[in-house]
């Protein structure tokens, strides 16, 4: 026996619906991976090119400082002004314009007077404002630390967090190669000192260090397995270019997997904390509250929730991104500060009684036909009449507006199959037809 539309929505919902928790990462992806690369030089544009080939999202760390004094130029932060357009067009695409100063201030070794002094307002908060005003970018997330300097420094950490920077990245040990492999393979737990897993590159400017290829791709391969966050490093300066070079080789074995979620550096920190800080609250069994206390304009990104809801319910929300099903677990990407309601498919449309059916062939001549239809709950049964002959419907559905029936046609010795399938609007069937699985043909139906 069939239920009432209506009480099988009570039954199901109230008893049924369990929210089971946020996932880790966004639309519950297996792993991340993050890169990011440092120096404003003129191998920046084809470092990025290189990524999007590989569906790769980085952050760009960028010095803004456009025509320094000469004492005060580093070495590779003179191409910044022809870079905007690209840097602006990247962002766009996805990834993250990050600060790394306006003058990248850099001394050996990294003392207290040094960091207190190169720390400034002008360097901290001037780079943020010249990406702001320069590629459209509506917040600046991140922030790396020029020649790794000061990075352990807590007031220097403080300095850079309440400039609005929500993550800072470092660069250990540069001067023993150390900086090679500091293997963080999650969040780090100080995002204003965080480090990444690897570095890929030659070694300084010594393009004759070969990079080993197959350990570099072997650490990737050990991060993904355990579901953790591959962040890889690279000074666009040190690299070779073409598809054949290791950069590239190693963007090809990471990247355009279906299940890796690709992000830049700021907003998988802001997914962390917008993860962290989130709350779902049940209201009524089928419904739930997904708020927080964040500013939105930094923490403006989605979380993932995973539920346990029957098959027959639908998500709906006022703040939606996706939907993804597997059997009874339901994960629901929305952008909190929403209500999440699961509810049963609306009760169909009753279809039962003539139709006539109007519709012109492919040879432009106008057909009439009659569709007599009975319906019990969403199941069809009826025949369909015109001058060429009646053929019974061998199957028909309806679900909420939607409509789908089959027929075969027979004549002279042959049989032809025809589908049939549209919405109820207002009154009005608006169908297609393809007579044996060929070009579909518009059909109004009025009663
Ligand atoms: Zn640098």
């Amino acid at each position: 026996m069939l239920l009432p539309i209506t009480l099988l929505a009570g039954v199901l919902a109230a008893q049924d619906v369990r929210f089971v928790g946020k996932t880790k990462y966004l639309h519950n992806a297996r792993a991340v991976v993050v890169h990011s690369i440092d120096d404003s030089t003129k191998h920046v544009g084809e470092t990025i090119d290189a990524m999007d080939r590989h569906g790769i999202k980085a952050t760009i760390f960028v010095s803004t400082e456009e025509d320094p004094a000469p004492e005060d130029r580093f070495f590779t932060q003179l191409q910044i002004r022809e870079l905007w357009p690209r840097l602006r067009r990247a962002y766009a695409d996805g990834h993250e314009i990050g600060s790394h100063s306006k003058q990248h201030p850099c001394k050996k070794p990294d003392d207290e007077a040094f960091c207190a002094a190169a720390y400034s307002d002008y360097e901290i908060r001037g780079s943020r404002d010249d990406i702001l005003r320069l590629t459209g970018q509506p917040y600046v997330w991140s922030w790396c630390y020029p020649c790794g300097n000061c990075a352990t420094y807590p007031f220097i950490q403080q300095r850079i967090a309440a400039a609005g920077y929500i993550v800072a990245r470092n660069y250990p040990n540069e001067l023993q190669n150390g900086h090679v492999r500091p293997d963080v393979q999650d969040f780090d737990e100080n995002p204003m000192n965080a480090g990444y897993t690897q570095v890929v590159q030659h070694r300084n400017a010594a393009k004759t260090d070969t990079i080993d290829l197959a350990s570099i791709n072997a650490k990737f391969d050990e991060v993904y397995n355990k579901g953790g966050v591959y962040h890889f490093m690279s000074h666009p300066q040190w690299l070779d270019f073409g598809p054949e070079a290791a950069y590239e080789s190693h963007l090809r074995h990471v990247g355009n997997r279906k299940d890796v979620w690709y992000v830049p550096m700021g907003p998988l920190y802001a997914f962390r904390k917008l993860r962290d800080r989130t709350k779902v609250e049940a209201v009524g069994g089928s419904a739930f509250v997904v708020s927080n206390d964040l500013d939105k304009r930094i923490y403006g990104g989605a979380v993932t929730l995973e539920f346990d809801a029957p098959e027959a319910l639908t998500v709906r929300s006022g703040n939606l991104e996706s939907v993804r099903r597997e059997g009874r677990r339901v994960f629901v990407t929305v952008h909190p500060n929403t209500r999440i309601e699961f509810v049963a498919p609306s009760a169909p449309a009753n279809l039962s009684g003539s139709w006539k059916l109007s519709y012109r062939t492919r040879s432009g001549l106008e057909r009439n036909a009659t569709l007599e239809l009975e319906q019990k709950g969403g199941e069809l049964s009826g025949t369909l009449r015109s001058e060429r002959g009646s053929a019974p419907l061998t199957s028909g559905h309806v679900q909420g507006n939607e409509v789908r029936l089959s027929i075969v046609r027979k004549g002279n010795g042959d049989e032809v199959p025809v589908s049939v399938e549209g919405t109820l609007r207002e009154g009005v069937l608006y169908l297609w037809m393809r007579f044996r699985g060929g070009e579909a043909i518009a059909v109004i139906g009025k009663r």
